[in-house]
């Protein structure tokens, strides 16, 4: 082919496919994919990046991945750098989900297809594809791992001996994680019918979301809430007997907090979780934390690169759910993946014999 009819055939190569930032005729080496991640203060996020750039990587593709130290501006740098330095993909978990939207035009502008990782984000047309996991159903399932730690509910569903009541505290994450709201919902519709019925009572009386959420989903502010209502609200011998987290590192903090005021034993309140972090694994093992919600992120990650590779070969990626993630310009075409609930029995079935953990690893902790 002479230059001209060459720069032709790859116009024409790339013309096509809306929003694709690869063509047929590139090799996997020759296309990168851009990962941005929120933290590494958390371990599933470390885990999450790594096993998007192993998969991508053992295609052949090149991976540029960043974490953000969950500091917004830093995140919008590292797309910018991304888009600038030519990503054919972006695959973004986003720390504040509305605070991208200048980055995703430049990233459409340039062709770039967006996938949403894990967290929606939000206000912008431009967010090609969305995988995550069932987040309405983690709320449903951490405020059933709650009313099932209590006695409330059987673990099959029915009614349990437990009649009540109970006195429970209430966290939420962070207000500007998409996510965070629809763990809140789950929860809440699954609580409220207890609630209403007087089974459960909310002590604080804090039952909004803007009461209970937690900045940036930190360990320690989750500890200084759980802190504040010991002090104000059970005072006079009430005793907290329930309390939903919707994190594992939320679950430490006010793990910690309930142990510095003297909880211990068969009556440490039945705390809830999600990630099934290390620490916390075994902490549910050693009896102190009750459950958490397991989130194989080796899946989740296998997703992502199925996602990203359609794109890359001009195709749409296949969603099992197109009505339920609207970022408030557009329902975002997902592809959600189911989630387990983690008591002590479900350890070794579950997380050891899934080699997500060795037993040397829950029992250590690390
Ligand atoms: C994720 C959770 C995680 C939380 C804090 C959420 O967006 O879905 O798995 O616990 O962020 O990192």
């Amino acid at each position: 082919l002479g230059s001209a009819a060459l720069a032709l055939s790859m116009a024409a190569c790339s013309g096509d496919g809306a929003g694709s930032g690869g063509n047929d005729s590139d090799q996997p080496g020759d296309l990168t994919i851009g990962v941005s991640m929120p933290t590494q203060t958390s371990e599933r996020w470390i885990a999450d990046g790594n096993s998007v750039k192993e998969k991508l990587e053992a295609k052949g593709y090149q991976v540029d991945l960043q974490y953000a130290g969950d500091d917004i501006p830093t995140q919008s740098q590292q797309v910018d750098q991304m888009i600038t330095r030519g990503a054919d993909v972006l695959i973004i978990a986003a720390i504040d989900g509305t605070a991208l939207s200048g980055q995703l035009q430049a990233a459409a502008d340039a062709d770039i297809p967006v996938i949403a990782y894990d967290r929606l984000i939000r206000d912008s047309p431009n967010v090609d594809f969305y995988v995550s996991f069932d987040n309405y159903k983690v709320g449903v399932a951490q405020a059933t791992a709650l009313l099932v730690g209590l006695g409330v509910q059987t673990k099959d569903g029915a009614r349990g001996e437990a009649k009540g009541p109970f006195n429970i505290e209430l966290f939420a994450g962070s207000l500007d994680d998409n996510n965070a709201h629809f763990f809140f919902d789950g929860a809440m519709d699954t609580l409220k019918p207890f609630i209403d019925d007087g089974t459960l009572k909310v002590t604080s009386g804090q039952t909004n979301i803007e009461q209970v959420a937690i900045l940036r989903w930190q360990q320690e502010a989750a500890q200084k809430r759980m802190e504040d209502l010991l002090t104000s609200s059970y005072t006079g011998g009430t005793k907290v007997d329930g309390v939903l987290s919707p994190y594992d590192g939320l679950s430490r903090g006010i793990i910690t907090a309930l142990q510095n005021a003297g909880y211990k034993g068969a009556d440490f309140p039945v705390v809830t979780g999600q990630d099934a972090e290390i620490a916390s694994v075994k902490l549910i093992d050693d009896g102190v934390q009750s459950s958490t919600i397991f989130k194989d992120t080796r899946l989740l990650a296998e997703q992502a690169v199925v996602a990203a590779e359609a794109f890359l070969t001009d195709k749409a990626p296949e969603a099992n759910d197109t009505e339920t993630y609207n970022n408030g310009v557009k329902v975002v075409p997902s592809y959600l993946l189911p989630v387990q609930t983690v008591f002590k029995d479900d350890i070794k079935p579950v997380l050891i014999d899934s080699g997500y953990f060795t037993a040397e690893e829950v029992a250590a902790g690390q």
